[in-house]
C-alpha cells in the first residue's frame, strides 16, 4: 500500500470512529509506517471527525516529530509505546466512548455476550494509572505511563484505563476501527442485559471461534465498506 493510500485510509478511519461514536472531541487513531517500523502516522491535536489528510503526522515510538508542524496530541505516547511492545500491531485506538466507560468506573469486567464482542479478547484487562503512578491527570503524557500501559494490554486486543476509556488495537486500520466498534456495541449491550438480570457470556471456546473468525478478511472489509458508507453519506 502507497503511503497516500494509507493516509487516506487513516484520515477515514478518524471520521469512521467520530460517526460511530467511538471517538469525540478526544482521542485518536494511529497507524504504523510501512516502510518504517519504528514510526507512526497520526494527526495533529485536532477532534477525529475534523481530521483531514494535512492534519497526519509522523512520529517515531517515543513519540518525537519526524514530520508535520502541527501540535501534537500529549497521549500520542501511547501509540509509540503499544508499537513498540506489540510487533504484531500496526494500528492503535484509544477513546473514551461513553458506553465503554462504565466497566472502567466498576468492578464488573468487560466480558464478551455477543458474537462480535469475541473480537475484544476474553476479558478485558484494566489499568489504572494510580497503582503505579498515583495522583496524575490522569492523561498518559510520559513513556513510563504508556510502556505500563502497554504491559498491561500485553498479548491483548483491548485494555481499559481506569477512570479515563480504553485502548483498542488491530494487525492494520480495519481491525483496530472493527475491535473499537465491536468493543463498543458488546459494552451497550452487556449493560443493558445487566440491568435485567444475569447475562449469559460467551464460553471461552465460543469466544476462541468467533474471534478467529472476525480476524481481518471478508467480515471486517464488509464492515469496514458498511461504516465508510455512513461517513460519506
Ligand atoms: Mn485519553
Amino acid at each position: 500500500m502507497n503511503k497516500a493510500v494509507l493516509i487516506d485510509e487513516l484520515v477515514l478511519a478518524n471520521r469512521i470512529l467520530a460517526h460511530e461514536g467511538v471517538l469525540d472531541a478526544f482521542g485518536h487513531v494511529s497507524v504504523r509506517d510501512p516502510d518504517d517500523a519504528n514510526a507512526f502516522y497520526l494527526s495533529c491535536s485536532r477532534s477525529p471527525g475534523l481530521v483531514a489528510t494535512g492534519d497526519i503526522m509522523r512520529f517515531d515510538l517515543d513519540g518525537k516529530i519526524l514530520e508535520g508542524d502541527g501540535k501534537p496530541y500529549l497521549e500520542r505516547v501511547i501509540h509509540g509505546a503499544i508499537l513498540k511492545a506489540r510487533p504484531d500491531v500496526a494500528s492503535v485506538v484509544h477513546h473514551h466512548a461513553p458506553s465503554v466507560l462504565p466497566f472502567a468506573l466498576v468492578e464488573t469486567e468487560l466480558r464478551p455476550v455477543f458474537h462480535l464482542g469475541a473480537v475484544a479478547g476474553e476479558t478485558v484487562p484494566v489499568w489504572d494509572s494510580q497503582d503505579a503512578f498515583g495522583d496524575t491527570s490522569l492523561l498518559v503524557s510520559d513513556t513510563p505511563m504508556a510502556t505500563s500501559l502497554a504491559a498491561e494490554l500485553g498479548d491483548r486486543p483491548a485494555v481499559l484505563l481506569k477512570r479515563h476509556g480504553a485502548v483498542c488495537v488491530g494487525r492494520d486500520i480495519a481491525q483496530a476501527v472493527f475491535v473499537s466498534i465491536c468493543m463498543r456495541d458488546n459494552a451497550e449491550l452487556l449493560a443493558k442485559a445487566l440491568a435485567l438480570g444475569e447475562p449469559s457470556y460467551l464460553t471461552p471456546g465460543e469466544i476462541a471461534q468467533a474471534a478467529a473468525k472476525h480476524d481481518g478478511g471478508a467480515p471486517v472489509a464488509r464492515a469496514w465498506e458498511y461504516w465508510a458508507s455512513r461517513v460519506r453519506g
